[in-house]
C-alpha cells in the first residue's frame, strides 16, 4: 500500500506511510484527518479529489496551506491574528 502526500513544493509523492493531517488544495487550508468541516465536505462529493495529505505539519506550512478554522481553532485564532507569532508558535511546538 502506497499513500499520495503533497512535498513542500505541493508536488504530489508517493510513500509507505500514510499522511497525519489532510489538507483542501483549492484554498490551501490544512487540519486533522478527522476534521468533522473535511468530513461534512468529502461527504457532499465536491471535496475528493481537491483532498491532500501531509506527512506532517512542518510540510504542510512549508507548501503554503494555513491552519483549518474548524479542527485547529486555536492555531487558526493565532493566524489570523498575527501570521508571524502564529509560524513561531508552531516551529517551537515542533522543536519541543
Ligand atoms: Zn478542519
Amino acid at each position: 500500500m502506497h499513500y499520495k502526500l503533497l512535498n513542500a513544493q505541493r508536488k504530489i509523492y508517493l510513500t509507505e506511510a500514510p499522511g497525519t493531517l489532510g489538507g483542501y488544495r483549492p484554498n490551501r487550508i490544512y487540519g486533522r484527518l478527522d476534521c468533522p468541516s473535511a468530513l461534512r465536505h468529502l461527504a457532499s462529493g465536491q471535496y475528493a479529489k481537491h483532498r491532500v495529505f501531509f506527512a506532517d505539519e512542518a510540510t504542510a506550512i512549508a507548501a503554503g496551506f494555513r491552519p483549518c478554522g474548524v479542527c485547529m481553532k486555536a492555531r487558526h485564532e493565532l493566524w489570523t491574528a498575527d501570521p508571524g507569532a502564529w509560524l513561531a508558535a508552531v516551529l517551537s511546538d515542533h522543536r519541543a
